[in-house]
């Protein structure tokens, strides 16, 4: 057995029931895995600061003085403990939320400690949440090094006799038991040209760095190796996909494209779209399979991009098919395409849920035999039962709907897998579509088309309400339609549900004179869809709704959105949401209230929206206000098993590892090479640890 496997147990100062606890509450079964259990800062005991020189842009800081009192404050919804230090030139708050008992319990009076944290402003007076702290004592016997490593513990780990320290105490321990036999995971080449330390050296400064550079070192090499693995297998396995999926040949463009494009196309295409469809005709034109990523935001004319790949695809004699996320979506679709292609030789069928057996069933002939051309619907087309004479093309629009599952699932409908396009008007990062995506093709569409007003986006505090409902009643009163959203969040389901309703409430008695739809989340999916109809036809004015107002939908003469307790929601949310005006010639307006007084992150993402209406700046905003698991959902969140790496802040070295990953395959697309074999045994292993999740190929 290798060292690195030997169970923790083993370890001098574990033994069994630590053990257990580690195992439990860490997932640290082995001596590898407390390896890798890295600090999560590092305390510069080489400097103390004075309370009165602390302000908030400072980083963790190291305080010391007496706690001289404390107290607990009861608010509405959670109680704190705030305790004063004191030191000769101020006051500090210190302020715990949790654990709050045992800080209580542990913390003696007007006894030296040392405090360590990131201070913050609140409410006009600099305060620390949830500091480490310790008494001068404690402090004195733990000094070693200028560098002490902070290891993440808990309260109940803490209670276990596992707090920070004693972490720290059982990797000291077993460091000098990995001399020599933590194996190399790159290359020489590599480490040369980087300029990188060995893997032991990394991983031993990673614990005990001697000093800043050292420990900058280790964590550049070890963020690297991360982001390496991970490009090499995403480029992996697009070089294999395009060297083993043959892809159907549309050779050519007929009538139906030309006829579309010279007579029937209303407007002139924006370079955007003309260079994405260049880039799907390449795609489709070639040997391969087609697998793109179309982004666009939204209104950028992604559908038309979608028809006219449609129409080179039954230029070429293939069936192509759309799918939608929600009926009314797959009801617009058609309507639209259908509008589009009038007098065209062309059938398009529409599939959704609520189609009858009987038509189902002239559906599925039609489309066995190819008269059926276009086949537009929702998550039905998935149905076993739908078999397609000649499928060319799929595509899939507001792709975060659906999930990786679903995409394998309409690969499998032909004994050729048809070429994939992807359409998601949520714009991603392009760090993060690099990490998630970097085995798709990806096309943007960055551009809007000519004529687009700009959405006028104001921040009103709730004490304007009267004001922001009079601007409303003109607005209608000229014609106009109006959205006001409310939020919805799982947790407190019951609670946003009657906050809709008192909304509801007082929006009817606001404007008495209006028809009033209403959709949310507990009503049946016949009556959403019809009081969506409804408004969609005009025939109410206003249309009250938490969020799940369909993404997508298109409704050209609503000009206004409000969205209530607009610091709830997430940025990429209040965008989708502007989103749905803006669509018609008149301008548009989008209204966010909130309370007066809100964090610092909610400020922020409301100034972002009033500053710019640009997808994919917000889309980076929201990467660094939110982090990007929470970006992408669960779902995709476990791709990014990142233990270091910080796929805004490591921008560049993402960048150098994938471009590292792309030469090295490049020059040895098997990892053959004896001077990679490294590089090859690593990547095996890495192939076995994370990647469960499989992708299409
Ligand atoms: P998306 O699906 O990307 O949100 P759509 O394809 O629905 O956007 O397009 C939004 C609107 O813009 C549609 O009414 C469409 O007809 C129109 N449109 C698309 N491309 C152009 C263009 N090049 N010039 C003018 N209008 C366009
Ligand atoms: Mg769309």
């Amino acid at each position: 057995m290798h060292v690195l496997a030997t169970p923790i147990a083993y370890l001098k100062g574990v033994g069994p029931k630590r053990a257990e606890v580690l195992e439990k509450d860490l997932d640290i079964r082995t001596y590898e895995n407390l390896l890798h259990y890295y600090p999560f800062r590092y305390v510069d005991k080489s400097q103390f600061y004075k309370v009165s020189e602390i302000h908030s842009d400072l980083p963790y800081i190291q305080i010391v003085g007496k706690i001289v009192r404390m107290k607990e404050v009861s608010a509405k919804r959670s109680k704190r403990l705030v305790a004063y230090l004191q030191d000769k030139t101020g006051l500090l708050e210190l302020v715990w939320f949790k654990g709050t008992k045992w800080v209580k319990n542990s913390i003696k009076p007007n006894t030296q400690y040392v405090v360590f944290g990131k201070p913050n402003l609140f409410n006009g007076k600099i305060n620390i949440v949830h500091p480490e702290i310790e008494s001068v004592e404690e402090y004195k016997k733990g000094k070693s090094s200028k560098m002490q490593p902070m290891y993440p513990s808990s309260e109940k780990l803490s209670n276990k006799g596992l707090n920070n320290k004693a972490i720290g105490k059982l990797t000291q321990a077993l460091l000098p038991q990995l001399k020599n036999q933590i194996r190399e995971t790159l290359s020489a080449d590599l480490l040369q040209k980087l300029n990188l330390p060995s893997r032991e050296d990394a991983l031993f400064n990673i614990h005990f760095p001697k000093n800043t550079q050292d420990l900058q070192r280790a964590q550049y090499r070890l963020k690297f190796e991360e982001l390496f693995f991970i490009q090499l297998q995403l480029i992996q396995m697009k070089q294999v996909r395009q060297q083993k999926m043959k892809g159907h040949n549309f050779s050519t463009i007929g009538e139906h494209f030309n006829q579309f494009f010279n007579k029937h196309l209303p407007f002139e295409l924006t370079n955007a779209q003309k260079r994405v469809l260049k880039e799907i005709r390449r795609d489709c034109g070639g040997q391969h399979q087609m697998n793109r990523l179309l982004q666009g935001d939204v209104g950028s004319g992604k559908t038309l991009v979608a028809l006219m790949s449609v129409l080179i695809a039954i230029d070429n004699g293939f069936q192509a098919c759309l799918m939608a996320p929600t009926e009314i979506l797959a009801n617009q679709h058609f309507e639209t395409i259908n509008d589009f292609l009038i007098d065209l030789p062309i059938k398009v069928g529409l599939l959704t849920g609520s189609k009858k057996a009987a038509e189902r069933k002239i559906l599925h002939q039609e489309l066995e035999n190819g008269e059926i051309h276009l086949l537009i619907g929702t998550h039905a087309l998935l149905e076993d039962k739908v078999k397609y004479k000649n499928l060319g093309i799929v595509i899939i629009d507001e792709q975060h709907r659906f999930g990786v599952a679903q995409r394998a699932k309409m690969w499998k409908k032909n004994t050729q897998p048809p070429h994939i396009l992807v359409m998601t008007a949520t714009p991603i990062p392009r760090t993060l579509a690099m990490t998630l995506y970097g085995d798709l093709d990806v096309s943007v569409i960055d551009e809007l088309p000519p004529g687009r007003k700009e959405i006028k986006t104001v921040w009103k505090s709730d004490s304007n309400r009267l004001r922001v409902f009079g601007f409303i009643h003109k607005e209608i009163r000229k014609g106009r339609q109006a959205y006001i959203v409310y939020p919805l969040i799982q947790e407190s389901e019951k609670l946003d549900y009657k906050d809709l309703m008192d909304g509801y409430e007082s929006v009817r008695r606001a404007f008495p004179e209006q028809q009033i739809s209403i959709v949310h989340g507990q009503m049946k999916a016949e009556d959403k869809d019809f009081e969506m109809t409804r408004f969609v036809k005009g025939e109410t004015q206003i249309m009250v709704a938490t969020t799940v107002i369909e993404v997508g939908v298109n409704v050209p003469n609503a000009s206004i959105m409000l969205i209530e307790s607009a610091e709830r929601f997430g940025l990429s949310q209040l965008h989708q949401l502007r989103g749905r005006v803006g669509r018609g010639a008149e301008q548009s307006y989008c209204i966010l209230m909130s309370r007066n007084k809100l964090s610092e992150d909610a400020q922020k993402r409301l100034k972002t929206m009033v500053r710019t209406s640009d997808g994919f700046e917000i889309a980076e905003e929201d990467l660094k206000l939110r982090g990007p698991g929470d970006l992408m959902g669960t779902q995709q969140s476990g791709v990014l098993d990142l233990k270091l790496a910080d796929l805004v802040k490591d921008n560049a070295i993402l960048q150098y590892a994938r471009q590292m990953a792309i030469e090295t395959l490049k020059e040895d697309p098997a990892l053959s090479l004896s001077k990679n074999k490294n590089i090859a045994s690593a990547f095996q292993e890495h192939m076995r640890n994370r990647w469960q999740w499989s992708r299409i190929s």
